[in-house]
């Protein structure tokens, strides 16, 4: 990465931490639409750089970096012309509804009920999780129909949208999480993106890649703070004469933190390469990163937590947020063992096909 387009990753972060990001949030949306235009790679330093400082309010762009994806990938010219210019801009806030009560990791148990009405279609149901929901102005909303998965922008102000808070997490505890019902809310056909029945393979599988690149991006920011975190304690703090940084099995822990974040740090930008150059995802190369970067994050914070002793489990002190948001990025965009067991289902066919492993 040159040093102006870190100096550029490091504005936008500065300014994606202000309560009003505005322009920021459009890294990914082209510049014929009004947004920045930025490379995946650039993309992805912003949200290493953001999440450093906070987890919560990176998971902001990462969402509505997914739905700005979804529009302009996706939606009709007539949809991406009406609606990219306010989401690049940040006018207009953007939220990723697919979870639901009964339909978690398995997507394609969505229960919220879609029915064909005269001038498009009718939602009935409960979305949950839903980051920044509380904010958002428009929500991408994934539903069942008779003809199969459909992708909908719904704004949450439209009549039969409810916006409720959901109970506070752990981790990412500032990051405004919402459940949203819907009564019989209006979908026009003009707002569907994507064909309808390809809500699901297309649109969303698309959007969550991007989502797991992000987040890997996001979980070795998480765990170079939390790597910067454990050295300042070991060097700082002194028992049995000396710091702690003199204890072997103290090194031991910095050496297995400063490995696994390295590791995260090649595989992301590895990750965003391939989408930049090849001009499509390559999936294991993605699938890779958000793996070992979001266990980066989690062993780095774990690190942290233990050499601060007693004051690491103070109630939200540094150290403990990080261990928090860092077990939530081994449960969102694909929880740790689902993407264990999609790497593992690509390492067996590449040798059945009899690639050299
Ligand atoms: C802070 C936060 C923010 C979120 N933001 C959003 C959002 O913006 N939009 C949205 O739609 N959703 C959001 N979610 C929901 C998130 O996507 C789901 O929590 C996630 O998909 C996992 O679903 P679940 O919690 O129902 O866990 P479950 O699906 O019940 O899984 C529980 C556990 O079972 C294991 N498991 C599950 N599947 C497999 C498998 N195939 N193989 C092996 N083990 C498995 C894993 O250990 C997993 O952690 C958010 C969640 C959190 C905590």
């Amino acid at each position: 990465m040159s040093g102006p387009d870190l100096a550029q990753a490091r504005r936008l972060a500065d300014q994606l931490l202000q309560p009003d990001p505005g322009p920021a949030l459009g890294t990914l949306v082209a510049t014929r639409h009004g947004g920045l235009g930025l490379s995946h790679a650039l993309h992805g330093e912003v949200c290493r750089l953001v999440a450093e400082t906070s987890p919560s309010r990176q998971a902001l762009l990462t969402v509505h970096a997914m739905v700005c994806r979804a529009v302009g990938r996706w939606g009709s010219e007539e949809l991406r012309d009406r609606r990219l210019p306010d989401l690049a801009t940040g006018r207009t806030v953007a939220a990723f509804a697919l979870s639901e009560e009964n339909a978690g990791s398995d997507v394609r148990s969505l229960a919220i009920e879609c029915r064909p009405t005269d001038d498009g279609w009718e939602l009935t149901g409960e979305k949950q999780w839903i980051t920044y929901g509380l904010e958002a102005d428009v929500l991408l909303v994934f539903a069942g129909t008779e003809r199969g998965p459909l992708a909908a922008l719904v704004d949450t102000s439209a009549p039969g949208v409810e916006v409720r808070a959901c109970p506070r997490t752990s981790g990412f505890a500032e990051a405004r999480l919402a459940s949203v019902r819907f009564d019989r809310c209006r979908v026009p056909h003009d707002q569907v993106v994507g064909r309808v029945g390809s809500g699901l393979a297309h649109v969303a599988a698309d959007a969550l890649t991007l989502g797991r690149l992000s987040i890997a991006f996001a979980s070795w920011g998480l765990a170079r703070a939390a790597l910067r975190a454990a050295t300042q304690r070991a060097v700082g703090r002194h028992q049995f004469g000396g710091p702690l940084h003199e204890r072997q099995l103290v090194r031991g822990l910095l050496a297995d933190a400063s490995v696994a974040v390295d590791a995260a740090q090649e595989l992301c930008r590895r990750a965003a390469r391939s989408i930049d150059e090849a001009g499509e995802w390559l999936q294991h190369d993605v699938l890779t990163a958000k793996l070992a970067a979001s266990r980066a994050a989690a062993t780095a914070a774990a690190t942290a937590a233990q050499l601060h002793g007693a004051a690491g489990l103070l109630e939200g002190s540094p150290v403990d947020v990080m261990v928090r948001d860092a077990r939530v990025y081994e449960v969102i965009e694909g929880n740790t063992q689902l993407l264990q067991d999609l790497v593992a289902g690509q390492v067996l066919a590449r040798h059945r096909s009899g690639e050299d492993l």
